[in-house]
């Protein structure tokens, strides 16, 4: 076998692969296969045996269960037995060797023993990773040697990078669990769930991959969301930060914070389809040509259940500090705000409507009491929508043709706010005429 090291021009690629895509022998069977396709494939990062079919259990869910159950003082034969033999049936449908009962029969007297519920969890990706290298033939390297946390559960990203840098600088074929890494005391942390997205990332930065592939069971990103939009197009070119404002807005495939560590140094991440090997998915990377595209945008996410918080004074450009002391009242309540676009004389804040409600009163009282607007309105119920795109970016006509079609299906605009980079127009309009702003947006930019 010929390894890959630092320095060399061979290329390097990182694959991750989902739950779904290693929830069976079968899926196993498959990774194998996508892996021996291409020789730059050199480490894996799986997550825990996902669902085999709708109504089936993650065997996350099984753990994180366990270990309730153990904490309340209850029996957690059941869902374990269930974990068991999910794992069990992988190793001896695939031939495997590695001795599993061991590490089962340890997991189960530390979940019995008050082990936490990150402890737990992590199980899943821990045995799928020994089952995986085994099955590959590949070192298995635990994730808690090379992903590290600070005491306070934030992600050490700095000694995290060294110390997987120098372990896997050999360019072994190695297989690193997913979702989870060690604290300073040596206990187990995972990241939030979804995890094992960042992982890949991670692994990726550190090896200066090519490319970082993301398998997952669909192929790539659509447009806009299909329950919303029949059949809505794939996206097979996207910029970071356009998946940034799109994801924002709801739609995911890919754990938010996976972006960052490969964005920072422009390694490109491809989502792709376990199921699907052939199709070429969608690509994510740092920058695109911008011209020429088509159709114009890239995207349309939105979501429901927005308050907007709508403030008018007269001559308030002029008073200093308004938004701050606004802004600040929120923050003493703990509510993020999600825009804030503003006019001359009036300012209005958009918040989660769930988030407003148990304090609605108190924030309207501090407003008032602490810069006295002229009007203070709530409009609920409002839904926030983002067209994005970096073909909009110069492109006049784009807020004109949002505009438009949203005119010509009768929706009424209630909010307008363009980011400043450009890349996205963001309407708010009532929670009714919802799937019908998406759905005339994208009748109007993809036909
Ligand atoms: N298994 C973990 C979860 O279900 C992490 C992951 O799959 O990425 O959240």
């Amino acid at each position: 076998m010929q390894y890959n090291s630092y320095g060399s021009s061979r290329k390097t690629i990182v694959t991750k692969f989902g739950g779904s895509s290693l929830a069976s022998p079968e899926q196993f069977r498959k990774v194998k296969d996508i892996l021996a396709m291409d020789p730059a494939r050199i480490y894996v990062v799986p997550s825990a045996p996902g669902k085999r079919f709708s109504g089936d259990d993650k065997v996350t869910d099984l753990l994180y269960a366990c270990q309730r159950l153990a904490r309340d003082g209850q029996s957690f034969d059941e869902p374990f037995e269930n974990i068991r033999s999910r794992f069990l049936s992988i190793r001896d449908e695939l031939g495997l060797k590695v001795k599993i009962e061991d590490e089962l029969d340890q997991i189960c007297r530390n979940i019995a023993a008050g082990a936490d519920a990150d402890y737990a969890a992590s199980r899943g990706e821990y045995l799928n990773g020994m089952l995986l290298a085994d099955y590959l033939s590949w070192r298995f390297m635990d994730a808690a040697k090379v992903i590290f946390f600070n005491e306070d559960g934030t992600f050490n990203s700095e000694k995290t990078n060294v110390v997987m840098m120098a372990l896997l600088a050999d360019g072994i074929p190695t297989v690193v669990p997913g979702f989870y890494g060690v604290r300073p005391d040596g206990t187990v942390h995972t990241f939030s769930r979804g995890g094992s997205d960042i992982t890949g990332a991670i692994v990726s930065r550190a090896v200066r991959a090519d490319t970082y592939e993301n398998w997952t069971d669909v192929s790539g990103f659509l447009m806009a969301d299909p329950r919303i939009v029949e059949n809505p197009r794939e996206i097979s070119r996207i910029t970071y930060a356009e998946l940034r404002e799109l994801s924002y807005m709801g739609a995911t495939v890919l754990h938010e914070d996976a972006m960052f560590p490969v964005h920072k140094v422009g390694i490109p991440t491809i989502i792709r389809n376990t199921n699907f090997p052939e199709h070429p998915g969608t690509l994510i990377s740092l920058t695109l040509p911008v011209e020429p595209i088509e159709p114009t945008i890239t995207g349309i996410a939105g979501h429901k259940g927005f308050s907007v918080v709508a403030l008018e004074k007269a001559m308030m450009n002029g008073e200093i500090g308004f938004g701050r002391r606004v802004l600040q009242i929120f923050e003493e309540y703990g509510i993020s705000f999600e825009h804030m676009p503003s006019g001359i004389d009036s300012l209005s804040v958009v918040v989660s409507g769930e988030a407003l409600a148990p304090c609605r009163e108190a924030i309207v009282r501090r407003i008032a009491e602490e810069v006295a607007p002229d009007t203070l309105t709530i409009h609920d119920n409002m839904s926030i929508i983002a067209t994005v795109g970096r073909g909009m970016v110069n492109n006049c006509g784009s807020a004109a043709r949002v505009f438009s079609a949203m005119s010509r299906a009768g929706i009424n605009v209630r909010m307008i706010d363009q980011g400043s980079s450009e890349l996205s127009i963001i309407v708010g309009v009532d929670d009714a005429d919802f799937e019908k702003t998406i759905q005339a947006i994208y009748a109007e930019f993809v036909g």
